[in-house]
């Protein structure tokens, strides 16, 4: 996904730290380059020139061309703003709540909601040893409720039996009431995409909202949608309230300018991160080791 960013950044700041001595023209000349490579990588424009003011204002203050290693001091600065981009620490789904915990997954058609939900049922079953129900609450398409039901049984993790003629608000509510009197400690509630965002699908999940008060609002984005994908963020976290979000496909190989500006435009945090179809293809998203990687 930052083949192409992780290529121009390294050129141009291995060009900087092999030039020894350096003057405010050449690390204002530089910056112009990486604020390019950033918005070529699809970094929202806010994004990018804040990013670039940062930098700059570090540099100076630093007073990086004295120093004896400008070049170095001014890659250490790049990353440093980029790991403060991201969202500087990595931060996991919260079940600090009372059992079972719901958390609602939204977001639109074909972004990956579905697989997604089983991918952390899976993560939250088998690595923090809960104990999880997954309800699919897409009434108008009962293929979705097929998925997760199969997903369930590949996963081994347990879905709410399907009762036809329901709505999303008593599918969630009984989702719960399954949850409460079966024991489960985290019931995970995959609510109906659609292809756009319309309000009818905005009411719908504020109404599954209301009826289960959930301890996370995880928003599915894919990644290669690129500044779409912050457009249906900032939509969505307007109209519902997100608390996290979960990038898909970032296996593919796209700019990388959602992962990259998602925090920085929305302000919330990317908790996970899609890395394929099967169903253990998801990572946690680590602004560090995101850094790492795209600096080299
Ligand atoms: P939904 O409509 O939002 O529920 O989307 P689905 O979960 O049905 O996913 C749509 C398609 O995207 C499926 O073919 C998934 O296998 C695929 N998919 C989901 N997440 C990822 C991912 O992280 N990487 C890749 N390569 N494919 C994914």
């Amino acid at each position: 996904m930052f083949d192409a960013l992780q290529d121009r950044l390294g050129g141009i700041l291995d060009r900087l730290t092999r030039r020894g001595a350096l003057t405010e023209a050449d690390v204002s000349e530089a910056m112009r380059e990486v604020r390019r490579a950033l918005l070529e990588a699809d970094v929202a424009l806010e994004v990018a020139r804040t990013f670039i003011d940062n930098v700059k204002a570090r540099a100076v203050g630093f007073d990086v061309v004295k120093s004896v290693t400008p070049g170095q001091m001014v890659v250490k600065i790049v990353h440093d703003e980029l790991v403060k981009m991201l969202g500087s620490e990595a931060q996991g789904i919260s079940l600090a709540a009372s059992a079972p915990v719901p958390i609602l997954m939204v977001g639109l058609q074909g972004s990956g909601k579905t697989t997604s939900t089983a991918k952390i049922g899976r993560r939250l079953q088998t690595r923090e040893k809960r104990n999880v129900l997954m309800a699919s609450l897409d009434t108008r398409r009962p293929a979705a409720m097929e998925q997760l039901a199969t997903l369930g049984k590949q996963t081994e993790v347990a879905t709410l039996p399907i009762v036809p003629g329901q709505s999303a608000v008593q599918i969630a509510k009984r989702a719960m009431e399954a949850g409460r009197l079966g024991g489960y400690d985290v019931v995970l509630l995959d609510t109906a995409g659609r292809t756009t965002l319309d309000e009818a699908l905005m009411a719908e999940v504020v109404e599954v909202r209301q009826a289960t008060n959930p301890h996370e609002v995880l928003l599915v984005v894919d990644a290669l949608t690129g500044q779409d994908a912050v457009q249906t963020a900032r939509a969505f976290d307007g109209a519902l309230g997100v608390t996290g979000i979960v990038l898909t496909r970032l296996d593919g190989d796209g700019r990388g300018g959602a992962a990259l500006s998602m925090r920085a435009v929305t302000g919330k945090p990317i908790k996970l991160v899609g890395v394929g179809e099967k169903w253990d293809a998801v990572d946690e998203f680590d602004p560090q080791r995101v850094a790492n990687r795209i600096l080299g």
